[in-house]
């Protein structure tokens, strides 16, 4: 007697059909599994028979086997449990497999037969849409994350004893109304613009770098509010739309950090993680592989505080990423690939006290000084187009009786949108999306410069021997600056404001 069900598996973000096939016959009683399985998944033969058992089930005493399949894709995780017993009690004949085709199954069991919530619903029930499939039977908690996806039958189930019932009639038991439940909308405040007084050129830099996407450096000392500014750049990104809301939950969802309370996320993530993290927590991977902070942060911030404090190599495992949106992860058996096209903004103390140039201030000797900025590297900074210093405020910027109005979130989000709508109707024949993201090739294509623009970045190539890196550093900025003011030619001046963003980083480092 044979019989089989399907479930997922998550590969990446993204999940594959799994077919559970169980058969059963005559010979030595007993049950055993097969096909590429971590220890977890091979845990399911007895998780699975103690809660058939307890269920009040009566399995015959025969010879039972169970193969997952295709067999080159590890199995992880304890999400097949329930796929496998209805595979078993299947084969056996104790339940209608009318339906089993048309439906895919996920749950883990509990010894006393009670079927538990898993990581990565959210994904695996669009797999199973994906691939056409008309039903999914997800556990009852994890049923608001599985009403995420439209356009497939949602069926909650909490004990395994209601199985034969579901499967018999499956039609009774979808969850009604899947759409209006979910809200995609998110009107909870988040921390405005217009409360950071002063800053105007750090704002305008912050500015410049989202409306290209550039990563960003800021440098200041101690309290001059880089880290106020960081937390607010998502704020100014456009808002995500619904693919990106969809692959960012998809993230967070085999993360395991989707609830049934918040079963989406809404707005563009903001990720800061302290300077102390593993590599692994920052990229991802693991024996049981995860998506990394880079991971968390694609689509939105990535905040690095206090970068000269990360450690070196952590650092630089960033290089790959910040230049390809996207970071593998291999480990036995094969990589995976994780989405993270993160904007990165990095933050620092010019010198371990804070206050360098500022001799008034700063009493760190040279060596310190020169060590302390030596743990960026020339690799990192030159992924870095954009670097600023904030500054100590002057009185009249905290002065309450100052009433110049700071210019709200919501203002400055207008403009960008602006200027990320002229570069995605440019680049709409390429792969990428953003100025940040033009290799030397493209930088030719797309930045004609005005013959003082021209004469500008000549003199300083001449008189500054830059490198190449730099030069194009300069232009993909240059380039932004002039959408920003919906102008085809850069100018002069953008080129003159493209520089001054280097000089920040290059009087400190040389
Ligand atoms: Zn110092």
């Amino acid at each position: 007697m044979f019989n089989e069900t399907n479930s997922v598996a998550i590969e990446g973000i993204n999940g594959k059909i799994i077919k559970t096939e169980a058969d059963v016959s005559d010979g030595l009683p007993g049950f055993s599994m097969v096909g590429y399985l971590s220890s977890e998944v091979r845990e399911a033969r007895e998780r699975v028979w103690i809660s058939l058992k307890n269920a009040g089930f009566k399995i015959p005493p025969k010879k039972i086997t169970i193969n997952l399949s295709p067999a080159d894709i590890r199995k992880d995780g304890t999400s097949y449990d329930l796929s496998i017993a209805v595979a078993v009690l299947a084969a056996i004949g104790i339940l209608s497999d009318k339906y089993l085709k048309d439906s895919v199954i996920i749950g883990e069991l509990s010894l006393d037969g009670r079927v538990k919530p898993v990581t990565g619903i959210l994904s695996m029930v669009y797999t199973a849409y994906d691939k056409g499939f008309k039903y999914v039977i997800v556990p009852e908690g994890n049923k608001n994350e599985a009403m995420v996806v439209n356009g497939i039958n949602i069926i909650p189930i909490s004990e395994i004893a209601d199985l034969p019932v579901i499967l018999l009639y499956p039609d009774e038991y979808v969850i009604k109304n899947q759409s209006p439940v979910i809200s995609f909308e998110d009107n909870s405040p988040i921390p405005d613009f217009s409360d950071v007084r002063g800053q105007s050129i750090s704002k305008r830099a912050i500015e410049t770098a989202v409306s290209g996407m550039h990563n960003i450096l800021m440098i200041g000392p101690p309290g001059s509010g880089k880290s106020m500014l960081a937390k607010r750049i998502p704020g100014i990104m456009p808002i995500p739309d619904f693919d990106e809301k969809m692959e960012i939950s998809k993230i967070y969802s085999v993360s395991g950090l989707l609830s049934d309370e918040n079963p989406i996320i809404k707005r563009r993530p903001f990720r800061s993680p302290h300077h102390t993290v593993t590599q692994t927590a920052l990229v991802g991977g693991g024996r049981y592989p995860k998506p990394g902070e880079i991971t968390l942060a694609n689509g939105g911030v990535l905040f690095l505080d206090e970068f000269p404090e990360f450690a070196r190599q952590t650092i630089e495992v960033l290089r790959q990423p910040m230049e390809d949106g996207v970071i593998n992860v291999s480990r036995v058996g094969g990589s995976y690939r994780y989405p993270a096209r993160f904007q990165l903004v990095a933050a620092m103390n010019p010198c371990p006290c804070g206050f360098f140039p500022d001799r008034r201030k700063c009493t760190c000797p040279d060596r310190v000084v020169k060590r302390y900025l030596s743990k960026i590297s020339q690799p990192i900074l030159d992924r870095i187009d954009i670097c600023t210093e904030t500054t100590s405020l002057e009185y009249s910027e905290i002065n309450i009786n100052n009433t110049n109005k700071n210019e709200t979130t919501e203002e400055i989000r207008k403009r960008v949108i602006k200027t990320h709508k002229i570069q995605s109707e440019r680049y709409k024949d390429e792969e990428f999306k953003f100025n940040a993201h033009l290799t030397p090739n493209k930088i030719k294509k797309y930045c004609k410069l005005s013959p003082d623009a021209e004469d500008l970045i000549k003199n300083v190539f001449e008189s500054d021997t830059i490198s190449s890196r730099a030069y194009h550093r300069i232009l993909r900025v240059s380039r932004t600056l002039a959408d920003m003011e919906e102008a085809d030619i850069i100018d002069e001046k953008h080129v003159a404001e493209a520089i001054s963003y280097r000089n920040n980083d290059k009087n400190l480092w040389r």
